[in-house]
């Protein structure tokens, strides 16, 4: 399907354009990304098209979500080939804001994530999640979803921005869709494309790891102290890779598990992988008791 795609800077406009979409009562779905667009935002943006009436895909490397030393300046940008994507996949508005009309000088104001915030990717990058939800945020008030979309690719994140609408009573309704991965098992991310093709193939590891364990849990293994050991000894093997962190956390409250799995949870964990650039990556997967 090829439709007329706007593309959309100013936050005023898109302001004013989902406006109107909701006084003339049409549902609205969101997909807040950072652009280089793969197949996992795609799926997030099917399941708008089919699910509302206006989809946008925003567009945004969101500085307030990088560290001093990440990779804001590097992230990968090819516009027109997310235009072409976003065309096929029959989204309405691109919003592509410039971060100096989202966040004008005099901007102050910021969203807090709590104590979650600060735990497993928020450890190793410390204020990311409060720049996420409060670009979120911004997103949701200018647009005004009926539901917004998010990969368990960054459970953490989607969590945190489910517990901001409960705690801000934002009315959107948050979906969350399964981790797309490439063929190895490698959870698609922009960032791969910072990877080698041998990167590529070593990174599998992480979903590997997460299948070790899968599995161990399944036959009846669940100390989560040698499961997190097995974790490390298989990344920190790995020529040029290095575990950042690894938990398992429950699912009500994104806190880690004790000494035993005994309810279904979720494993999380992250990864280093190469020199320069040192590139971080992350994955998770369910774990069933
Ligand atoms: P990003 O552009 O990395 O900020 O991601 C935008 C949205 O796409 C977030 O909700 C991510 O969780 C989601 N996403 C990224 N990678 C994947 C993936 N491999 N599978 C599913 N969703 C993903």
């Amino acid at each position: 399907m090829k439709n007329a795609c706007a593309i959309v800077s100013s936050p005023s406009k898109m302001h004013k354009i989902a406006e109107q979409w909701t006084l003339t009562k049409q549902t609205i779905g969101v997909v807040a990304t950072m652009g280089c667009l793969h197949e996992g935002h795609l799926s997030l943006i099917k399941e708008a098209r089919k699910r509302t009436q206006k989809v946008v895909v925003s567009i945004f490397v969101n500085p307030l979500q990088f560290g001093q030393n990440e990779d804001l300046n590097t992230y990968p940008k090819p516009f027109e080939r997310d235009l072409e994507l976003c065309r096929k996949a029959g989204v309405d508005v691109i919003f592509n804001p410039e971060a100096a009309d989202f966040y004008p000088r005099s901007f102050q104001t910021s969203i807090d994530g709590g104590l979650l915030a600060k735990r497993y990717c928020g450890r190793s990058r410390p204020g990311h999640f409060n720049g996420a939800l409060t670009v979120v945020h911004i997103l949701f008030e200018l647009i005004k979803p009926t539901l917004a979309f998010f990969g368990e690719k960054d459970f953490q994140q989607s969590f945190l921005i489910k517990q901001m609408c409960r705690d801000l009573w934002l009315p959107a309704e948050i979906v969350t869709m399964p981790i797309i991965r490439e063929a190895n098992g490698l959870a698609m991310s922009s960032r791969n494309t910072y990877l080698s093709p041998e990167q590529k193939e070593m990174a599998a590891v992480i979903f590997q790891a997460i299948l070790s364990v899968q599995n161990a849990v399944k036959n009846g293994y669940t100390k989560t102290g040698e499961l997190l050991a097995l974790t490390a000894s298989l990344i920190n093997h790995s020529p040029g890779m290095q575990l950042d962190y690894a938990h398992f956390v429950d699912l009500k409250t994104l806190l880690p598990l004790g000494d035993n799995i005994n309810t279904s949870a979720r494993f999380l964990l992250a990864a280093y992988i190469g020199d320069n650039p040192r590139v971080r990556l992350i994955d998770n997967g369910h774990i069933s008791v």
